[in-house]
C-alpha cells in the first residue's frame, strides 16, 4: 500500500464515519443539492419525495391520512443521496393523504420535529402538514387562458399596495368574501352610496398592478378560527410556496387556497391588472420551529462567529441568501410563484439584507420567461446584516443591480417629513430645503445635471441606471397614512388635507420613477394615527368605502392624475438619456418645484408639458418656455376646468399643482 493509497484510505474511512455519525461537515461546506429544491412529484402511481438535509442522520418520512391524524398510515426511512439529499418513493395514489419530515440529527442544537418540510406546495390547516394533491386540479375553469396584461415595460406600471382585509372586510365593500382572495373576483360590487369598490374601483382608479401584502402562508393568524376577527399584515413567514390560509373560503381544505388565490389572479388579469406578491425571504417567523431549520439547522441563517443569530431583519433572525442553497431557494421559490400562479413581479421586503448576485439572479429568471416582469424592494435592513455591505442590494448600490427597483424614501421624506419622526414635516408644510431631495425623486433618482446632489438629504450620488428603478411614493403600509401624517405634522387649515394630499400624489404621478400608492389614500382612509398598524384590528386598517362618496373630488383627482400620466409617454420616458434629454427645471422660489418635459418627449402628442408643484401657503409665480399653454391640472382639479390661456408665465394657487401643456 503506497502512501497515497493510504490517504486515501484514512480521508474514505473518517468520510464514512463523520456520515454515520451525521457529521458530514460544517454548515457551510455542505454539498448543494443537484435537482430542483421541490420536494414532491406526484402522480397517480407515485409519490417521490426529495428533501436535502446534508447534515442528517436519518430521515424519516410520514404519511397521514387527514391532517389530525394521530398516528402516520406508514412511515419510510428515505435514502440518503450522494448530494445531502434524501429520496423516497411511496406507490399508489397517495392524493388527498398529508405528509411530514423528521430529520434525525443528534447534534443539533435544536429540538428536530416534524415539518412540511421547505418547499411544501400544499398543506394543511396552520401550515403543519404538507398535502399531497395534483396541482393540476387546483386549476380554476380557464386557467390555461390565462394571459398577463399587456405591459410596453416597467416605466408604465401603476402600482397600488393593498391587504386582502384592508380592501374589502368593511361591510361597506359590498363584497359576498370580505378579507378572501375571492373578494377581488367580485365585479359589481358597490358601497352603500351606490360607487364602485373591489376590482371595479381598481378599474375606475386606472392602476396597472395591484401589490398584495404577504400572501403565502404565514403564522400569526390562527387559520382554525376565521370567525374570530384576526390580522396581520403577514410579514411572518411559515410556508413560502403556499397561500396564506385565512385568505381562502376553506383554509382546511388544501386546495381551496391554491384554486382561490389563481381565481383571484386571472380574475385581475382578465381586467387588465398585473399582480405582484410582496415576499419576506429575509427572515422566518421563529427560527427553532422553521422548516429551514427542521431539514438544515444553522445553514440558512447568517451567525455570529460564535453561533448567535443575526437580526437584521429586527425579527430576531436573517437569512443567508449568500449561501448556495438558501439563494437558490429565492430563486426556485420565485420561479414557482411565477410558473404555477402566473403572479407578475415581487416586492422584495427589507431587500437590502440579501446580497446582490441573490437579486440579480431573480432579475435573470424573470428575463428568461418576460422581461416586463417588475422586481423592487426595500434597499435597506432594519439592523445590520452580517455580511459585508458592499454584496448587499442596498439602496446605495441599487446601480450593480439593473432592473431592480428600490423606494425612494429621499423623496418621500422630502415631501411628507422623515422616518424617523411622525411630527415633523417637510415640503408640504412650505419648509424651504426640500426641494432638491424632490427633484431627484422626479427624475428616478438618475443622474440629472440640474440635481445638485450636495443638497438631496438622503443620497450624496446617484443610485438608479434607469428612472424606473426609482419606486416614487409618499405612503405605504408602513407608517402612517397620509392624512394621518399631515394631520400629525402640520396645523391644518381648512381644506389644506385635500390639497397637500393632492400635491403630494402630483409628485409621485408625475414623475419618472414607478408611481406606488398605499389603497385607501384615493378615498382620504386614515388610520386614526397607528404609525405601525401590522396586527391593530380592522378597526384601524380597514377601509370604509363610504370614505369615497365623502371624498370623490380627491379621488377624481388620483384618477385624473393616473389617466393622464398613461396618455402621455412624455411623464414615462424609462431611460436615463431620454429624461436627461427632454426633463428641466424651471427656476422657482422656496417651496416650489418646476419641471418641463421638452420637445415631444418619448413621442407626446403635446410639445411641452409644464409641471409646478407650489407648497407655499400663498400663489407662486414661474416663468415657462416659450409658448401658448392650456392647463389640463389646476386649483386641485385634474382634468382641470381652467380655460385660460398662459404665456410667459404662470400664477399657481397656494399649496396646488398646475400642470400645463404646449
Ligand atoms: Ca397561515
Amino acid at each position: 500500500m503506497n502512501r497515497k493509497w493510504c490517504i486515501f484510505m484514512a480521508l474514505t474511512l473518517v468520510s464514512c464515519a463523520g456520515q454515520k455519525m451525521g457529521l458530514v461537515s460544517s454548515p457551510a461546506d455542505y454539498p448543494a443539492k443537484q435537482s430542483s429544491l421541490r420536494e414532491l412529484v406526484y402522480t397517480p402511481e407515485s409519490s417521490q419525495f426529495s428533501l436535502w438535509s446534508p447534515g442528517a442522520k436519518s430521515v424519516t418520512l410520514r404519511i397521514y391520512a387527514t391532517n389530525e391524524a394521530a398516528d402516520p398510515l406508514r412511515q419510510v426511512q428515505m435514502r440518503r443521496q450522494q448530494d445531502g439529499s434524501w429520496t423516497a418513493t411511496v406507490k399508489g395514489d397517495q392524493k388527498g393523504r398529508f405528509y411530514t419530515f423528521q430529520v434525525n440529527q443528534p447534534l443539533s442544537r435544536w429540538k428536530l420535529h416534524e415539518t412540511p418540510g421547505i418547499f411544501a406546495t400544499a398543506v394543511g390547516v396552520n401550515g403543519r402538514r404538507a398535502a399531497i394533491v395534483d396541482m393540476r386540479e387546483t386549476d380554476p375553469e380557464g386557467w390555461q387562458n390565462d394571459r398577463r396584461p399587456a405591459l410596453r415595460g416597467p416605466q408604465d406600471a401603476v402600482v397600488y399596495e393593498m391587504h386582502h382585509r384592508d380592501f374589502s372586510i368593511h361591510p361597506s365593500a359590498g363584497v359576498k368574501h370580505p378579507g378572501k382572495f375571492l373578494a377581488l373576483t367580485e365585479h359589481g360590487t358597490r358601497s352603500p352610496e351606490g360607487l364602485k369598490t373591489g376590482i371595479d374601483h381598481l378599474l375606475e382608479m386606472g392602476v396597472t398592478h395591484v401589490q398584495i401584502l404577504p400572501s403565502y402562508d404565514y403564522a400569526s393568524v390562527d387559520e382554525l378560527h376565521p370567525e374570530r376577527p384576526q390580522y396581520n399584515w403577514g410579514y411572518d413567514p411559515q410556508n413560502y410556496n403556499v397561500p396564506e390560509g385565512s385568505y381562502a373560503t376553506d383554509a382546511a381544505d388544501p386546495m381551496c387556497r391554491i384554486r382561490e388565490m389563481k381565481q383571484m389572479i386571472q380574475a385581475l388579469h382578465a381586467a387588465g391588472i398585473r399582480v405582484i406578491m410582496d415576499v419576506v425571504y429575509n427572515h422566518t417567523f421563529d427560527v427553532e420551529n422553521s422548516a429551514f431549520t427542521q431539514t438544515c439547522p444553522d445553514y440558512f441563517y447568517r451567525l455570529t462567529k460564535d453561533g448567535h443569530l443575526g437580526n437584521a431583519s429586527g425579527c430576531g433572525n436573517e437569512t443567508a441568501s449568500e449561501r448556495e442553497m438558501m439563494h437558490r431557494y429565492i430563486v426556485e421559490s420565485a420561479r414557482y410563484w411565477i410558473e404555477e400562479y402566473h403572479l407578475d413581479g415581487f416586492r422584495f421586503d427589507l431587500m437590502g439584507i440579501h446580497d446582490q448576485q441573490t437579486m440579480l439572479d431573480v432579475r435573470r429568471m424573470l428575463d428568461s420567461i418576460d422581461p416586463s416582469l417588475l422586481l423592487y424592494g426595500e434597499g435597506w435592513a432594519a439592523g445590520g446584516p452580517l455580511l459585508d455591505y458592499n454584496q448587499l442590494a442596498m439602496k446605495a448600490l441599487m446601480t450593480n443591480l439593473p432592473g431592480v427597483g428600490a423606494f425612494c424614501d429621499d423623496m418621500r421624506d422630502a415631501i411628507r417629513g422623515p422616518f424617523s419622526d411622525d411630527h415633523q414635516a417637510a415640503f408640504l408644510d412650505a419648509q424651504p430645503g426640500h426641494e432638491e431631495s424632490i427633484k431627484f425623486g422626479l427624475v428616478g433618482c438618475i443622474a440629472h445635471p440640474e440635481v445638485d446632489m450636495t443638497k438631496v438629504n438622503y443620497s450624496r450620488a446617484p443610485w438608479t441606471v434607469q428612472p424606473t428603478q426609482s419606486i416614487n411614493y409618499v405612503s405605504c403600509h408602513d407608517d402612517m397614512m397620509l392624512t394621518d401624517r399631515l394631520r400629525a405634522s402640520i396645523a391644518l387649515q381648512p381644506g389644506e388635507l385635500e390639497r397637500l394630499d393632492k400635491l403630494a400624489q402630483t409628485a409621485v404621478l408625475t414623475s419618472q420613477g414607478i408611481p406606488f400608492l398605499w389603497a385607501g389614500e384615493e378615498v382620504m382612509r386614515d388610520k386614526k394615527g397607528v404609525h405601525n398598524s401590522y396586527n391593530s384590528p380592522d378597526s384601524i386598517n380597514q377601509i370604509d368605502w363610504s370614505l369615497k362618496s365623502q371624498n370623490l373630488d380627491l379621488f377624481r383627482y388620483y384618477q385624473g392624475l393616473i389617466a393622464l400620466r398613461r396618455a402621455h409617454p412624455a411623464f414615462r420616458l424609462g431611460d436615463a438619456d431620454l429624461v436627461r434629454r427632454h426633463m428641466h427645471f424651471l427656476p422657482a422660489q422656496d417651496g416650489v418645484v418646476a419641471f418641463v418635459l421638452r420637445d415631444h418627449a418619448g413621442g407626446d402628442a403635446w410639445n411641452n408639458i409644464v409641471v409646478i408643484l407650489n407648497s407655499r401657503r400663498e400663489q407662486a409665480t414661474v416663468e415657462l418656455p416659450q409658448g401658448n399653454y392650456q392647463a389640463v391640472c389646476a386649483d386641485g382639479q385634474c382634468p382641470s376646468t381652467d380655460s385660460r390661456t398662459y404665456t410667459g408665465k404662470a400664477t399657481v394657487s397656494a399649496q396646488t399643482a398646475l400642470i400645463l401643456h404646449d
